[in-house]
């Protein structure tokens, strides 16, 4: 590992689940759940076909392999070797095609700067340490005039009511200890975040989940999960 922004109790929390990134039902059907809604946003915006794609904390590839079926040229990197493993044996099922890397975002933008299209990091922002750090990773590894996604969980009152109580003790869709609230990060914080780092906010969209109906959704409420697309000035 070649950063100190990374913390090793989080990536151990990752590695003891990895086997089970592609199981629809697991720890991460959240994710499952929320990709095709993801995904058409990232497409929408930044129209992946042909697009050199760099997704960061790509987990067991859930993200990454779905852009790679949109025609994106995809790499994606995470920290935790066992889920790339699952990553990539996963391909073998899909017959995609996705770089997969070992490699932490601050190392791979030191020896690759500006060469990606399209940068997306979801869902990791509040598991390090040192969030600024990682997003000014991101902008140096995005070509002027790229695209850069993050998403994450807001912190306030009702994130934590529906974050962590709601879905970590409630509902029981996310194991306990998944979310540490200190961590979240609001939409202004991330906005400041990439705007010291040169990228300019170019719209925030929230992600809601209705437990009546079990239906995710994006929409304009972002004081939960939210999804931020900023991009560098040509
Ligand atoms: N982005 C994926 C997975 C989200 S889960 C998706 O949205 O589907 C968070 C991921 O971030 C895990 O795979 C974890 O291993 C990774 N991660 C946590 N800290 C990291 C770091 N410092 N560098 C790279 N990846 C990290």
């Amino acid at each position: 590992m070649q950063t100190t922004n990374a913390d090793p109790a989080e990536l151990e929390k990752f590695a003891a689940l990895a086997h089970r990134w592609w199981d629809p039902n697991s720890e991460f059907k959240p994710l499952h759940d929320i990709n095709p809604l993801r995904l058409d946003h990232i497409d929408g915006i930044a129209k992946l076909a042909g697009k050199r794609v760099l997704d960061v904390g790509c987990g067991g590839g859930i993200l990454a392999e779905s852009m790679a079926t949109r025609g994106a040229d995809v790499t994606g990197i995470d920290l935790v070797d066992k889920s790339l493993k699952v990553a990539q044996l996963h391909l073998l099922e899909s017959g995609q095609r996705v770089d997969y890397r070992c490699e932490s975002i601050e190392a791979l933008a030191d020896r690759e700067p500006a060469s990606y299209d399209v940068v997306t990091c979801m869902e990791m922002l509040e598991h390090v340490p040192d969030p600024a750090e990682t997003v000014r990773a991101c902008a140096a590894a995005v070509k002027p005039g790229g695209w850069v996604f993050f998403s994450t969980i807001s912190r306030n009152p009702k994130a934590y009511l529906f974050a962590v109580l709601g879905a970590e003790y409630v509902l029981k869709l996310l194991p306990r200890g998944t979310h540490e609230y200190a961590k979240f990060i609001r939409p202004s914080e991330l906005m400041d975040f990439c705007r010291h780092a040169g990228l300019q906010p170019a719209g925030l969209t929230g992600m809601t989940y209705n437990p009546f109906t079990r239906r995710y959704r994006l929409e304009a409420d972002a004081s939960v999960n939210y999804i931020l697309h900023t991009r560098r000035p040509a």
